[in-house]
């Protein structure tokens, strides 16, 4: 295929938050083009947008049934191949459905749903179709997280014992979805959000990144969650222990009352050898602590000699050299290239390579709705663990 992706949007308008983003990032290595949208609920923000965007008027559509129909009639040489879907979390199913069904690929923020069972539905049609999807865990695109991955899966650090996982936020220490500021009115609305606030907001991308650096899946856990901020109708503040496959254990802190605090996601792992810890405030470094040796300090870009050479998934996700720091914007654009590149090569019949298959996908969506389902569903019980099941 000698051409750019075609993308189309549903959500992400004037009014939004991370739609932007998701274009920064879908733009940043020129493979793809935004060709059409339904890009907000009110349709003279949707109209504004498209204009602002150079969006063709005719394509800028007053909701996502429009815009997929009408879509999926052009000719093949016109129309879109992807949609990107960045709404409130209760409108990420239909369109995803739909948009499978008829033939389209799929890009969809975190949570991918608000229930097991609709996640379930989304993993059945893409197995059906043949389609995929790519779910926005935005902290699994550095590099430094690849490595760290690397390093765990060659057993670097021996058998896995600890795993911690924080993401701590302070933006909802008031009752901030009462101040006027609409993601945070439909992020504490059951309604919109799903079961739980902190852990379909943050909380998903917490469980998402232990098992993803890890290797290892979550089997059971015991929850305790919390409302912290009065006349809020969800919770904001989550503590979980983890049971993990291997016999290992971990603890995952999501929080959205942590004062003060920005977008501070941390991981650390220890095995039996050694662990490492890895922060989203310092994406570019990744800290090594191995038993009776000096700290080691792992860069992004960096070519270093064996045997400390970097994996082929911390370099294929890298763009500059060493030194000029990569961030947020490079880490979720390397999410979007991957995900073009595996669907530009399975419309050439080819197989993309390990690399360009490392997104996030349906059935990491799965398990995060499973992950909320079973932490709410512990918090509300009263056995002390409860089984991760899917
Ligand atoms: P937002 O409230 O800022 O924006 C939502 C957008 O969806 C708006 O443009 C709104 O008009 C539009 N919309 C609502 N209903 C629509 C409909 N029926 N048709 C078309 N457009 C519609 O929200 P946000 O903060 O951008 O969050 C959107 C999603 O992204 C959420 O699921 C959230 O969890 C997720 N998110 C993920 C990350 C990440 O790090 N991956 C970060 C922020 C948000």
């Amino acid at each position: 295929m000698k051409r750019k992706l075609r993308m189309g949007m549903v959500g992400g308008g004037n009014d939004a938050f991370i739609g932007a983003v998701h274009r920064i990032a879908a733009f940043m290595d020129g493979k793809i083009e935004l060709v059409c949208g339904a890009f907000s609920i009110d349709p003279q923000i949707s109209k504004q947008s498209g204009e602002d965007l150079f969006v063709a008027p005719e394509r800028v559509y007053l909701n996502y049934e429009e815009m997929i129909e009408k879509e999926s009639l052009l000719p093949e040489g016109e129309r879109m191949d992807f949609v990107t879907i960045v709404t409130p979390n209760f409108l990420h199913f239909a369109p995803a459905k739909l948009a499978l069904e008829k033939g389209f690929d799929v890009v969809v923020e975190k949570p991918m749903t608000v229930s097991v069972e609709e996640a379930k539905e989304l993993q059945e049609t893409v197995e059906r179709t043949g389609r995929t999807l790519c779910l926005t865990h935005t902290y699994s695109g550095y590099p430094m997280v690849k490595q760290a991955k690397a390093m765990v899966k060659e057993g670097h650090f021996g058998k896995i014992r600890k795993i911690v996982v924080e993401y701590p936020q302070g933006w909802l220490s008031r009752l901030t979805e009462r101040e006027g500021n609409a993601g945070a009115a439909w992020r504490a609305d059951p309604k919109r959000s799903g079961k739980s606030l902190v852990m379909g907001d943050i909380g998903t991308h917490a469980a998402h990144l232990a098992e993803y650096v890890s290797g290892l899946k979550i089997q059971e856990l015991c929850a305790d969650l919390t409302t912290f901020v009065e006349g809020r109708l969800l919770d904001d503040d989550g503590s979980v222990l983890l049971r993990f496959e291997n016999g290992a254990k971990g603890v995952l802190m999501a929080s959205q009352i942590s004062a003060g605090e920005e977008n501070a996601v941390r991981i650390r792992i220890y095995g039996e050898k050694g662990g490492l810890e890895w922060a989203n405030e310092d994406p570019n470094n990744l800290i090594i602590k191995m038993l009776d040796q000096p700290r080691q300090l792992y860069r992004t870009g960096n070519a270093y000699a064996a045997p400390y050479t970097l994996s082929s998934f911390a370099t294929h996700n890298t763009r500059v050299p060493a030194g000029h720091p990569e961030g947020l914007l490079e880490s979720f654009a390397n999410i979007y290239r991957n995900f073009a590149a595996t669907v530009t090569a399975k419309r050439e019949g080819k197989t993309p390579t390990a690399e360009q298959q490392d997104f996030p996908t349906v059935y990491d969506g799965v398990r995060g709705m499973a992950f909320i389902d079973t932490v709410v569903k512990n918090n509300e019980g009263t056995e002390k663990w409860t089984k991760f099941v899917l």
